[in-house]
């Protein structure tokens, strides 16, 4: 075992974490994952889904942009370090297989999800959707000032809860999904 790769400042006073200048909280994975079986009962995936989508895209901008400030990285790096931060948390390890900033396109394979993890591989369906919105408001971030109007999609195209060794997000502009 190894120690968290993310510097960790705690108040003392409130006991609030901070990483990276934001306000930070520490749970076991199987409340997160239970609350999503939650949800995901009382509503159904796709509603569920498209909710998710728009919340964790406004979250991923939110985290870029306060990031590309305080450390005066380029859009490009400042996606790059979203995904490696994320694994360094302990959702998943996010591997970047394409980026192209340019055409607004990119893969991104990931190991270890969390969701793949706690629903294990009798899910045999996609479970990591949660996902689909850190992708696409990086690449929103990505676009600069035409992603905040730009149509992005993202699909999980392959799940390790499927039985794959790993999952695949693709995300691109005018993507479908
Ligand atoms: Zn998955």
């Amino acid at each position: 075992m190894a120690a968290p790769e993310v510097p960790i400042d705690v108040d003392p006073e409130t006991g609030i974490w901070r990483t990276d200048d934001l306000p930070m909280v520490y749970l076991p994975r199987h409340f997160l994952v239970n609350n999503h079986r939650a949800v995901e009962a009382a509503m159904g995936i796709e509603p569920y889904r498209a909710i998710l989508r728009q919340a964790t895209e406004a979250s991923a901008v939110h985290w870029c942009a306060v990031q590309a400030r305080s450390l005066g990285l380029d859009p490009e790096q400042t996606v790059r370090r979203y995904f490696q931060r994320l694994s360094q948390r302990g959702w998943g390890r996010f591997e970047v297989e394409h980026l192209d900033a340019a055409g607004g396109q990119g893969r991104i394979a990931l190991s270890a999800s969390v969701f793949a993890l706690e629903y294990g591989t009798g899910a045999g369906r996609p479970v990591c959707y949660m996902f689909e919105g850190f992708m696409t408001g990086a690449l929103r971030h990505l676009l600069g000032d035409a992603g905040a109007t730009a149509t992005v999609g993202c699909e999980e195209t392959q799940c390790a809860a499927q039985g794959h060794e790993h999952c695949l997000f693709e995300f691109g502009v005018d993507r479908p999904a």
